[in-house]
């Protein structure tokens, strides 16, 4: 938690974990106000846990959401009644704090505090509040008016994957536009890392890095979240409502793990044998159901298509699987690998390696089967099963460990806005990766709605391509890149081997090498050591930093 000070009767912070709730309680806190909607991050504790904690030292925990960006007069006035009506002190807290001290500076600006004094106080606790003068300005009309949105050349949005390769991509190409990178995380996560962490091979700590340590030098990171999209202005506007002005934006902010799709799910995620690879700080406590679990049931669960790392709910599977092999239990366990989708995997060429260790495993594939409804306590998951005919009806099963792939859909700032298709999701030309309707909009990575495998490996040969296309929009580049829908997903179907899907769109084979050095078809040591040794640095250090060792676009001419 970091916590600012604002004075002896307010504090704020960003977002609280249980264990602050002890050292709240000490300093004196009776009342906790959560400004940020649930849902928001897939690692986020929700309100009614955060008040289930609270109760328990005698806070009063209340709940005044505020969308990002979108702050209004009667949500200030019930912050300042709120903090004015509690006895003893009060904490707020949002993703960052910016949400939680941008209503108090807004409240204060109201009874008359200048802009400037206001801006100073939150900069001496760590929030950069320069954005809003012309907010306080217009809630104090005394106020001095404030500055034009910031302008930059490139705007790019999410320093994930996408984000941080596009923007190292472009400065490969040319270092004199300004370049602006909107993340509010303070940490970059190697996601395809989590697999291996769930399989006991990795440290949590080896797949994740400082954001600051990425962010390529150069580039201006706004530690902020965008919370709108403005196109026919070109323009961004930011959790703390302040706006950046952009001739290219790139829109790179990753999915929404949609963990409150399943009833249930949140409550007990990380108790009760519920766990999940999609999450940094439960891939360990899959590992470590895994080594504990003697005889029994394991169930793992794949939700509707499209989710990132299409292979990941089964690779939790094998690896789990081989653990109990291993350990001579497998023989006492009941393994069902519980899928919504109808194959056990998209591409065909694949399914025969990954079906002999479905049977070396002897675990039960259950197609057709969607997780709805989860009991922690009472070990018990809920599936809607489709029959041939499209009859639904809901099963119950009983389970000792659950491996839980969420369901996953376009982040909501994304899917209400301009830029988005039917679904959700950003829509662009699957060939140039282009939006379809504002030709200085760009996206890559989970986003957007090309048909390709949702992978790292997919952001990896698309950054290069977007840098590539976008510098061809400004003029500096004359040729147009093709991007065939690469995507690649490495099955760890036992410990020391794998069967390396890679494929473009429409499923065609798309193999890295000849398939006498390595054959993506068959499980092999070579793709293991690859995952294992080789993919972290260039991860890392080729990716990231615009080094395209092997993704270097093709060019055709434009
Ligand atoms: P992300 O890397 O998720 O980054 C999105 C960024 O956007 C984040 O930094 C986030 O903070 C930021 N953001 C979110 N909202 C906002 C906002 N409002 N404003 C500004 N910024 C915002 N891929 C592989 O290639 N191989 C694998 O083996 C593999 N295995 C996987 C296993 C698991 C368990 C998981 C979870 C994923 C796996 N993947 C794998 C998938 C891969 O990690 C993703 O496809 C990839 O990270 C997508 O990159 P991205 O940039 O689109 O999104």
């Amino acid at each position: 938690m970091k916590t600012a000070t604002i004075n002896d009767k307010l504090s704020l912070s960003d977002q609280l974990l249980i264990s602050d709730i002890a050292d709240l309680a000490s300093s004196g806190v009776k009342t906790i106000i959560c400004n940020r909607p649930d849902g928001e991050d897939s690692d986020q504790l929700t309100f009614t846990e955060i008040q289930a904690a609270a109760a328990q030292h005698g806070i009063i925990a209340i709940h005044q959401a505020i969308t990002p960006g979108q702050i209004s007069g009667e949500q200030v006035d019930a912050f300042r009644q709120a903090v004015d009506a509690a006895d003893g002190k009060v904490h707020a807290y949002c993703r960052t704090g910016t949400r939680s001290i941008t209503l108090w500076s807004l409240s204060e600006a109201k009874t008359g505090v200048p802009a400037a004094t206001l801006i100073e106080r939150a900069e001496s606790v760590g929030y950069d509040l320069s954005g809003m003068a012309e907010k306080f300005a217009a809630a104090n009309p005394d106020a001095p008016r404030s500055p034009t949105p910031k302008e930059y050349d490139v705007v790019i949005v999410g320093g994930g994957a996408g984000g941080i390769s596009v923007a190292s991509s472009l400065l490969k190409r040319t270092q004199d536009l300004s370049i602006a990178i909107v993340d509010p995380a303070e940490v970059h996560y190697y996601q395809p890392g989590w697999t291996m962490v769930g399989g006991g091979v990795f440290t949590q700590e080896q797949t994740v890095k400082s954001m600051s340590s990425l962010i390529p030098s150069g580039v201006v990171w706004i530690k902020e979240a965008v919370a709108t999209f403005a196109p026919a202005s070109n323009q961004v506007t930011l959790e703390d409502a302040s706006v950046l002005q952009y001739r290219q934006l790139v829109v790179a902010p990753g999915l929404k793990l949609n963990w409150g799709a399943v009833e249930g799910l949140t409550e007990t995620l990380g108790h009760n044998g519920v766990t999940s690879n999609y999450r940094y700080d439960l891939a360990p406590y899959t590992w470590k159901l895994v080594q504990g679990l003697k005889s029994g049931k394991a169930i793992f669960t794949q939700p509707p298509m499209p989710i990132k790392c299409a292979g990941a709910p089964q690779k939790a599977m094998y690896l789990s699987s081989d653990h109990w092999l291993k350990s001579q239990v497998l023989g006492n366990i009941d393994v069902e690998f519980c899928n919504a989708g109808a194959v056990l995997f998209g591409v065909q060429e694949y399914v025969p390696a990954l079906m002999e260790y479905v049977k070396k495993y002897d675990a039960t594939l259950s197609f057709n089967h969607n997780l709805v409804k989860i009991d922690g306590p009472s070990k018990t998951a809920w599936f809607e099963v489709k029959d041939a005919e499209g009859n639904t009806q809901v099963v119950e099963k009983t389970f000792d460990m659950i491996h839980v792939c969420p369901p996953q859909c376009a982040p909501d700032f994304v899917a209400q806005s301009e830029l988005a298709d039917a679904n959700g999701w950003v829509d662009v030309d699957q060939t140039t990766l282009q939006h379809k309707r504002f030709n200085n909009v760009w996206s890559l990575g989970d986003v957007q709605n090309a048909p390709n495998a949702k992978t790292a490996a997919a952001a990896r040969v698309q950054a290069p391509i977007v840098a590539n296309n976008l510098l061809h929009e400004l003029g500096r580049e004359n040729w147009v890149a093709h991007y065939n829908g690469y995507g690649s997903c490495p099955l760890t179907v036992e410990r020391g081997k794998i069967v390396l899907a890679e494929f473009g769109y429409g499923g065609k084979l798309l193999p890295s090498f000849p398939s006498w050095v390595l054959n993506g078809r068959k499980p092999t040591r070579l793709a293991w050591w690859l995952k294992e040794i080789i993919l972290p640095p260039i991860y890392w250090k080729a990716m990231l930093r615009g080094r395209e060792w092997m993704v270097t676009p093709v060019h055709e001419k434009g």
